[in-house]
């Protein structure tokens, strides 16, 4: 089957051809392909053709595609335990190794990322008895309607809705601060710091594109939420396991009240998760007065890729090390080769997650920055590397991802295709 036509229909069926936006490719002058299987770094369309993987799954894949031994563990399971809607012996295994990476005491399982945060907010609320919430403008945490607001100009002035359908009401209680502002964030607590729930933060940004937050600055939300009564939710769902195997959490020392994971959890498979302190998550059902429920949290399938995976990880210390190695690398020469170029670029890159601003800035550290991007470069590029078997994300503001499949040889391909893009 030829990829236009498999798109072309699905737009007659599926609200832009996608089950999530970012897919439909809606800022580049080509067609997404359709992907029909992945193995390792590579993925395969319907037409056959071989893309180098670069965004793997929006970071989980972080083993490459259909890793046999985790595979192996998921059929296992599937012959004999689909759904109960029951404990398991499985999840405890999940829970306890998670806890034992991450430190925390508790956790609890739910389907996606978006559930995990607005799960962990609501719990923050009960905890507090508190209704406001700080997030920071190029943060992204899923689309509960309290994270979907567009930033006005300050922090001092009126939320707008981020999207059709949400009611002004619903973020009454969301505050905009600027990412990496000690001072803004020091005008906020002045504000309303009695008021504050929680403060949730991309300890590494991930969705405005790569941009690391400074020591300096979630230090400071540390000491700040720990001085107001407020929690700290660091939203690990992209860095989580990724970073480093304790997340972002291990590279800045900097232990959250509460934290968010999905992406690699699951494996590859639809998953969630949110924990902290005991004290804290005690608040939930059925123990405590915080409501939250999944008829499918904790699957076993889903449970057992994803602890497949975390093993894996976690036995394999020298993964992060090598990731870290190949990243380096890639990252080293496109500086050059943009530099030969004289395409004017800012690269950010935290581990295995790195992206490539087209920018005259001389860094990106907010929102604001990344917003300055050339855009229409970006496209270009986008297209120009797709088109000829690099598959990364059709938008300037993501990461690009690599996985332990990823050879040397993989990236002098993606070398020798930036090298043709002009
Ligand atoms: C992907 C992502 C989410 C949303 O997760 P979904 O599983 O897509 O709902 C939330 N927070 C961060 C930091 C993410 O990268």
């Amino acid at each position: 089957m030829n990829n236009l036509n498999i798109f072309n229909e699905s737009k007659r069926y599926m609200p832009g051809g996608v089950n999530s936006p970012v897919r439909a490719f809606t800022g580049l002058n080509i067609n997404p392909p359709v992907i029909k299987s992945g193995k390792g770094a590579y993925i395969y369309d319907e037409e056959g053709k071989k893309y180098i993987d670069f965004v793997l799954a929006w970071g989980p894949m972080i083993l490459g595609h259909s890793d046999e031994e985790v595979v192996e563990e998921a059929i296992k399971t599937l012959r004999e335990a689909q759904a109960f809607g029951a404990p398991t012996y499985l999840e405890l295994e999940l829970a306890k190794l998670i806890c034992d990476i991450y430190k925390i005491d508790m956790i609890r399982m739910v389907n996606s990322g978006t559930e995990a945060t607005m799960s962990a907010v609501k719990l923050a609320r009960g905890y507090t008895n508190r209704d406001k919430v700080v997030k920071f403008s190029g943060c992204y945490h899923g689309h509960f309607d309290a994270f979907l607001v567009a930033a006005g100009s300050g922090v001092m002035t009126e939320n707008i809705p981020g999207s059709a359908g949400v009611p002004k009401d619903s973020i009454k209680n969301t505050i905009i601060a600027n990412y990496n502002d000690i001072e803004n964030v020091k005008e906020v607590f002045e504000k309303w710091g009695e008021e504050i729930a929680c403060v949730i933060v991309e300890p590494v940004a991930g969705n405005m594109g790569v941009v690391p937050a400074t020591m300096e600055f979630l230090n400071f939300l540390r000491e700040i939420t720990n001085k107001y009564g407020s929690l700290l939710i660091f939203d690990e769902v992209m860095t989580g396991f990724r970073v480093a195997l304790g997340g972002a959490k291990e590279l800045y020392g900097i232990q959250p009240d509460l934290v968010t994971f999905a992406k690699i959890i699951g494996g590859g498979l639809p998953c969630g998760a949110y924990g902290g302190r005991r004290e804290i998550m005690e608040m939930l059902s059925p123990i405590g007065s915080v409501y939250q429920a999944g008829t499918m949290s904790g699957n076993p399938v889903v449970v057992s890729m994803g602890l497949a995976t975390l093993k894996k990880l976690k036995s394999n210390g020298g993964y992060y090390e090598q990731l870290e190695q190949l990243s380096s690398y890639m990252h080293r020469q496109i500086e050059v080769i943009l530099n030969n170029k004289s395409i004017p670029f800012v690269i950010n890159r935290c581990g295995s997650m790195m992206t490539v601003f087209f920018t005259e800035e001389n860094s990106v550290k907010n929102y604001e920055d990344a917003k300055k991007c050339n855009i229409d470069l970006y496209r270009r590029y986008a297209e120009h590397m797709i088109t000829n078997g690099i598959y990364l994300s059709p938008s300037q503001f993501e990461a690009m991802f690599l996985s332990v499949k990823h050879t040397k040889e993989d990236i002098e391909i993606f070398l020798d295709v930036l090298k043709r893009f002009h």
